[in-house]
C-alpha cells in the first residue's frame, strides 16, 4: 500500500458536486472579481473567526505583508519573528522593507517563546508575527502582555491553523490582525492561491482592501500607491463550500493524531506536546528523531511519504546572508531542522494508513539501534 504524504485529489472527489456547481455558477455570472461570492466569504470567515471584518486576498505571503503596510511598517522598522517557520512570515516583513528580528522558539511546541521576545525588542520594534505552526495556536496572553507593555501591533500568521483554539477562542481574533493562506495543502485550501486578513479594526480592515486594489478608493481614484493582490469569484465560491466542512475535517486530522499518539510507542520519537490551553488543527502532525534521515528514506522505501517543515531555517537561507553570522544565536530552531519529520496527514487518510505508518516507525528505530551499536 503506498501512503501519499497528503492525497490533494479525494478533498475535490468529495465535494465534487458542490464545488463543481459553485465553479459553473461563478462562470455562469459573467463576474469574476471583487463581487458577491468574495463579499459572502469575507462575512463568513470573519464570522468563523469571530471578528468584524475579513478581506480576501491573493494568498498569504501578501495578506501579511498588506496588514505590515497598513500600519505604515517599512525600512528602518524591526519586526519580531520566530527563528523557526515558513519563510513566508520573513518575507512579508522584508516586503514591507522593515528588517525581520528573529526570536527563538519553544523547543516542546515549536512556537515563539513568549520569554526571549522582551530582549530582541528595540526603539525600532514595531510588531510581532506569532505563528500558529503546525495548526498549534502561540501562548497569544503571554505575546500580548509584551506587545501592549511596549506598544507593538501583534500580527498572527495564522496561515497553518484555521479554526485552531487558543483558550477557546479561534486563531484569527487573538491578536491586532491575522492573516491566513488558502494554498491548496491547507487546512482550508482553495483549488489555487489565495489568502486573508480577519481584524476587529475598521480603518484597518478599510486601508487593506485599498492596498489591495490599487490603493483605490474607488474606481480610479488612487489614495496610495497600492497593490493588486485580489482574491477571485472562482476561489471564493470553492471557500464558501470548503469552510462548511472544515470543522469536520479537521475532527478527522484530530482522530488521526490521536491515533498517531497513542501508538508511536517507541521512545526514540518525541511526540508534539500539546499546551493545556491549546486545541490544535493538526494542519501537520510532525515527530522528532535523532535519525531523522535514516527513518525518512526507510518510510520512502515501504512507500510512505513524508516532508520536512522545515529542513532549512530562515536564518540560514541564501535568501537572508545577513543572518550567516548569527546563526549559531539559535541553536534550538537548528536542533528542530535537523530532527523534525512531518508524517502523513490530511482528512482523507484512513486510519488502516495511519497504522502501517506507525508500524512501520516502532519497527524502523529498532532497526537503526541495531546499525549504530554493529
Ligand atoms: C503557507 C504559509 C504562508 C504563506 O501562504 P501562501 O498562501 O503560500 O502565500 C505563510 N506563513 C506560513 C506559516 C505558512 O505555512
Amino acid at each position: 500500500m503506498e501512503i501519499p504524504f497528503l492525497d490533494l485529489n479525494a478533498p475535490y472527489l468529495e465535494l465534487k458536486t458542490e464545488l463543481d456547481e459553485a465553479i459553473q455558477r461563478v462562470l455562469a455570472s459573467g463576474w469574476y472579481l471583487l463581487g458577491n461570492e468574495t463579499h459572502a466569504f469575507e462575512e463568513e470567515y470573519a464570522h468563523f473567526c469571530g471578528t468584524k471584518y475579513c478581506i480576501a486576498v491573493s494568498n498569504g505571503l501578501d495578506a501579511l505583508h498588506l496588514t505590515l503596510r497598513a500600519w505604515d511598517i517599512g525600512p528602518g522598522d524591526e519586526v519580531i519573528v520566530p527563528a523557526h517557520t515558513f519563510i513566508a512570515t520573513w518575507l512579508a516583513v522584508t516586503y514591507a522593507g522593515a528588517q525581520p528580528v528573529p526570536v527563538e522558539v519553544n523547543e516542546n511546541t515549536y512556537n515563539l517563546d513568549p520569554s526571549r521576545i522582551e530582549s530582541a525588542i528595540t526603539r525600532q520594534t514595531k510588531a510581532i508575527v506569532p505563528v500558529h505552526l503546525y495548526g498549534q495556536p502561540a501562548d497569544m496572553d503571554a505575546i500580548n502582555t509584551v506587545a501592549d507593555k511596549y506598544g507593538l501591533k501583534v500580527l498572527e500568521d495564522a496561515a497553518q491553523a484555521h479554526g485552531a483554539l487558543y483558550k477557546g477562542k479561534p486563531t484569527g481574533c487573538l491578536g491586532d490582525a491575522a492573516a491566513f493562506s488558502f494554498y491548496p495543502g491547507k487546512n482550508l485550501g482553495a483549488l489555487g492561491d489565495g489568502g486573508a486578513i480577519t481584524t476587529n479594526d475598521e480603518n484597518l480592515a478599510k486601508r487593506i482592501r485599498m492596498l489591495a486594489n490599487y490603493g483605490a478608493e474607488r474606481k480610479y481614484n488612487h489614495l496610495e500607491k497600492g497593490f493588486n493582490c485580489r482574491l477571485d469569484e472562482i476561489q471564493a465560491a470553492i471557500l464558501r463550500v470548503k469552510l462548511r466542512y472544515l470543522m469536520d475535517w479537521n475532527n478527522r486530522r484530530k482522530a488521526i493524531a490521536n491515533l498517531y499518539l497513542d501508538k508511536l510507542t517507541n521512545l526514540d520519537i518525541v511526540l508534539p506536546v500539546i499546551p493545556e490551553w491549546a486545541t490544535p488543527v493538526w494542519h501537520l502532525f510532525v515527530i522528532r528523531c535523532q535519525f531523522r534521515n535514516q527513518l525518512q528514506q526507510y518510510l520512502a522505501k515501504n512507500k510512505i511519504g513524508t516532508l520536512i517543515h522545515y529542513p532549512v531555517p530562515p536564518f540560514k537561507q541564501k535568501a537572508y546572508p545577513q543572518f550567516a553570522a548569527i546563526a549559531d544565536h539559535f541553536p534550538i530552531a537548528s536542533k528542530i531542522a535537523n530532527e523534525i519529520l512531518s508524517l502523513p496527514m490530511g482528512p482523507h487518510l484512513a486510519s488502516d494508513q495511519v497504522r502501517v505508518v506507525v508500524d512501520k516507525i516502532n519497527d524502523a528505530i529498532t532497526l537503526f539501534k541495531k546499525d549504530f551499536s554493529s
